[in-house]
């Protein structure tokens, strides 16, 4: 499969059950072949999908040629915890990180806010900078002097994904918090960023203006998914705290058939994709919930598959049914 120019990534979340298990490997290995720029994993808050993020990642190095960028939270850790975490994640050759903070667990007694040492993201992106930065040979470190220059300089040897919301983040007051949010991470050194879904053009291309004007430097990917049943969209709803795309909502409600939701959640977001690239968006991030087709057909739609023939060529193992992803 070739590409045009437009670049993309693809996001999965570790497996939660065996069955899930069995049929990534098959799914990265077609989302591999699309040769997107990364294929990034989730992570757990708290620390709860440690190892099996970690085990997605080993696969991705071991039996593909795509980078993957691991998603890291810092929520709720000791500094010496997530520290020994980012060493391991680099340990097993990972280059490539999205730091998120991750939400702190609900029913947390009066007074306690879970947060942890690492009180903001922009903090989780120095450390792991300066992570990286101990585990290269110390040479010319050992004189004070050069000691700045060395951190800054070395700091493109990791990639540095930070979130971005262009309606806001549900704790933000306004946008421009935002945007502040994101310049204190790019001055941390975060060098790309990517947003929460969203579902109208328009919300992101103004965010992704209002930030450069602020500012921003680094691209700002687009993150988008084909939402191909009504479950899913309140899934996303919830994750997200978007509102409700109301048309969208109906086509789903009202399509009685799978196949049918399925059309119309892949046109939706090949149309959504197709107008981001055309106001100016660097490449588009497709949340894929562990499933390749309908991202693949998503990529096609949009042109910016040449040839999309992995997706449409017969599966040559399990797809997972939606009631175990959604
Ligand atoms: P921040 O951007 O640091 O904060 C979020 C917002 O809070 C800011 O934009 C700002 O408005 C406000 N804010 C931050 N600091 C301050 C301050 N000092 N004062 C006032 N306001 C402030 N969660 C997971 O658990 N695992 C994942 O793998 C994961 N992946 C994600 C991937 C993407 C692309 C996105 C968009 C989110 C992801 N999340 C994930 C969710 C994320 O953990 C939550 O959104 C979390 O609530 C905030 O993390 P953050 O890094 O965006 O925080």
């Amino acid at each position: 499969m070739s590409c045009t120019e437009a670049r993309f990534s693809f996001e999965l979340y570790p497996p939660r059950n065996e069955r899930a298990a069995a049929a990534l490997p098959a799914t990265i290995e077609r989302l591999a072949a699309a040769r997107p720029d990364f294929i990034s994993v989730t992570y757990g808050a708290g620390g709860s999908s440690r190892s099996s993020s970690l085990q997605v990642l080993r696969h991705i190095i071991e039996h593909t040629d795509i980078s993957p960028m691991a998603h890291l939270t810092c929520v709720g850790s000791s500094h010496a915890e997530t520290n020994r975490l980012i060493r391991e994640f680099l340990d097993a050759g990972v280059r490539r990180f999205l730091a998120v903070r991750g939400d702190p667990p609900a029913g947390l007694a009066p007074g306690e806010d879970g947060i942890g040492d690492i009180r903001t993201t922009a903090e989780l992106v120095q450390l792991i900078h300066r992570v990286q930065k101990e585990r290269q040979p110390y040479g010319e470190l050992t004189v004070p002097q050069l000691h700045a220059q060395a951190v800054l300089s070395r700091r493109e040897h990791v990639q540095i994904a930070v979130a971005a919301f262009p309606n806001g983040h549900p704790s933000s007051h306004s946008v421009q918090q935002d945007i502040d949010a994101l310049l204190a991470k790019q001055a941390a050194g975060a060098n790309l960023a990517i947003t929460q879904l969203f579902f109208h053009a328009e919300d992101y291309l103004h965010f992704a203006q209002r930030a450069k004007e602020a500012g921003v430097a680094f691209p700002i990917l687009p993150g988008i998914m084909p939402v191909t049943s009504p479950a899913r969209l309140r899934r996303m709803l919830e994750l997200s705290g978007e509102d409700l795309p109301s048309d969208l909502a109906i086509q789903l409600e009202v399509e009685p058939t799978d196949e049918g939701r399925r059309e119309i959640g892949i046109d939706w977001a090949a149309r959504l994709g197709r107008r981001l690239l055309d106001g100016g968006a660097p490449g588009l991030h497709l949340y894929t919930f562990n499933q390749h087709e309908a991202v693949l057909a998503v990529l096609e739609r949009a042109g910016v598959l040449a040839n999309a023939s992995a997706a449409t060529a017969p599966a040559s193992t399990r797809t997972i049914p939606e009631s175990e992803t959604a």
